[in-house]
């Protein structure tokens, strides 16, 4: 017999506005801090469902959002969904091509858009007119002040579309597998993938994050995602910190270190997240200045390696990191890297080696590793293969791309394109993306582990290695390293490849060390190295000299 009632997100706001009205709501906006609780906040969300019926959207149309996080982002979180329409976030840093091909497949009714990111937008219209038919209204994230000069037709700002519409809303019954929200992977190579998330995947990411096994939310927390609300769902958070009836905070449009550190003082932020550029910007920013971050207990990390230099960095700050690995198809959380009873009281390296892998599959999704055989491998923490997922806030296809799903999915699984070990404890460990893995002389080097290593230098703000083509090995390894400003760079190039000499085989060595004064970013903040290999494509690097008998293979 089925429940009462499907798996849907409106309960959680239920709860949450009857159990903890006076809880706040905090945001960063263009005009200051602005703060309510989630009494005000159910209102406002009734008030938007009102407006968009109103404008004509019906169950099952997709909404687009262009925005930063903040409160009024956070209403079209429920607001949307809650109707029956589907929440489709877009990264505003795509490419503008990107913008224009993702509006025009998802065929989003209503844009809302920040007025910071309306020129941008305004330029992937110009660009592509014929891509945005489908929008029917542009709502400014603001009151009427903040309606920008740009080219976007029919335009009215959030306050006046929300502002007379009535704060009761009849909420309808949903089915779970009722499309609710959609985010688009920022694919390193071809047109982005849409990921379509229905109620029951988001109902079940939310369910099974709150765990201690996930993130371990509660009510006592003071909740702000650095990670933005456009990649995928801010993790999730807004859902769960709102399931659990914690504080939620926004950090606005562009914030920079400064305001990072401001909101966690102010704000006493107790659990935060991002990608590990955001928190190599703060750590930068507390050596000149002074943060107290006596608030913050937790900081989930993820979206690319966190290393381990950085989890032990944080530690020394009285901040427990919690390494999590995921992606736009599962919603997005997959593991995190607790410790199990008793590791606790392991010699810190054994504990901190443990940490800083991707760690143990949250409860609900099960995993196999599949190596170059089509076998499974064993968990011995050596072997590594693809990891394959499944589960219920995994997705099984990709919106209208026929190709692409019979690539990265079988037999219910999602082929991840990640490759890992396990180790017998069940902690995965991620080698490499596929594609980025190094093959030198039949071997394979990680390009991750490098990276670690190398950003665990006291003068090395960033790293990234990259295999380059070579005659014999096929690949090399190169570092592109970018220097703290005091560092000397000559001792650094030497110092960085004997460094990995000393810890791992002598092949695994650079061949060379490019500085660089930044490491591209993606849209979504990871290191972009598809953008390093074509900059560096014609360049010469120097040839490192595998010694002989230190062959790739031979060790
Ligand atoms: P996206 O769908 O854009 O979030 O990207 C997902 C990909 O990011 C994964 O397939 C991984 O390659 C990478 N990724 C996510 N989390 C981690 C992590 N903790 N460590 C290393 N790579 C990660």
């Amino acid at each position: 017999m089925p429940g009462s009632t499907d798996q849907t997100l409106r309960p959680f706001l239920w709860r949450a506005a009857r159990m903890f009205p006076d809880v706040e709501i905090v945001s960063r906006t263009h005009d200051g801090i602005e703060r309510y609780d989630y009494a005000a906040y159910e209102n406002r969300t009734a008030q938007l469902a009102n407006a968009l019926r109103d404008a004509g959207i019906e169950r099952g149309d997709r909404i687009g959002t262009v925005c930063w996080n903040h409160h009024r982002h956070f209403e079209t979180y429920f607001g949307v969904p809650s109707m029956g329409a589907q929440l489709h976030t877009i990264n505003p840093l795509l490419p503008d091509e990107h913008v224009g091909y993702i509006v025009e497949n998802a065929a989003d009714r209503v844009l809302f858009v920040d007025p910071s990111l309306a020129e941008k937008l305004a330029g992937a219209v110009s660009e592509d007119p014929d891509a945005f038919e489908s929008v029917e209204q542009y709502v400014v994230m603001g009151d009427e002040d903040s309606i920008p000069d740009v080219p976007l037709d029919p335009m009215v700002d959030y306050e006046s579309f929300v502002g007379d519409e009535s704060t009761a809303y009849d909420w309808p019954q949903l089915a779970g597998e009722q499309p609710a929200g959609m985010c688009y992977t920022s694919g390193t190579t071809g047109r982005p993938k849409g990921v379509e998330y229905t109620q029951e995947m988001l109902w079940s990411h939310t369910m099974a994050t709150i765990t201690p096994q996930g993130l371990g939310i509660d009510a006592d927390d003071v909740v702000m995602p650095a990670v933005p609300m456009f990649h995928v769902n801010a993790w999730g958070m807004p859902f769960t910190s709102t399931a659990a009836g914690a504080k939620h905070v926004y950090p606005g449009p562009s914030p920079t270190p400064a305001d990072i550190a401001g909101l966690i003082e102010d704000e006493e932020v107790t659990l935060t997240a991002g990608v590990p550029t955001v928190w190599i910007g703060l750590l930068e920013y507390m050596e000149d200045n002074e943060v107290d971050l006596s608030s913050l207990e937790r900081i989930v990390i993820g979206g690319s390696a966190a290393p381990e230099s950085m989890i032990r960095r944080f530690d020394d700050l009285g901040v427990e990191v919690m390494h999590a690995w995921g992606m736009t198809e599962m919603s997005p959380i997959g593991s995190v890297s607790h410790l199990k009873p008793g590791m606790e009281e392991w010699n810190a390296e054994r504990r901190y080696e443990k940490r800083a892998k991707q760690g143990l599959m949250v409860p609900g999704i099960e995993f196999q590793v599949i190596d170059e055989g089509s076998e499974e491998i064993e968990w011995n923490g050596e072997d590594f293969g693809e990891l394959w997922v499944r589960g219920p806030w995994i997705t099984t296809e990709y919106y209208e791309r026929p190709e692409a799903n019979e690539e990265d999915f079988e037999e219910g699984w999602l082929k991840t394109g990640d490759v890992v070990t396990v180790d017998p404890e069940g902690y995965i460990k991620l080698v490499d993306r596929a594609k980025d893995v190094i093959k030198s002389g039949g071997e394979w080097i990680s390009s991750v582990e490098l990276e670690n290593e190398l950003m665990a230098h006291d003068d090395v703000a960033e790293a990234t290695v990259i295999g380059v083509p070579h005659e014999r090995w096929q690949e090399r390894p190169v570092a592109f390293v970018v220097p703290d400003e005091r560092a000397d760079r000559n001792a650094l190039a030497e110092e960085l490849p004997e460094m990995i000499e000393a810890e791992y085989p002598k092949w695994w060595r650079p061949d060379d060390v490019v500085f660089i004064d930044e490491v591209p970013k993606t849209a979504t903040g990871k290191f972009d190295k598809k953008v390093l290999r074509e900059e560096y494509s014609d360049e010469e690097f120097a040839d490192g000299q595998v010694p002989e008998g230190a062959a790739p293979g031979s060790e």
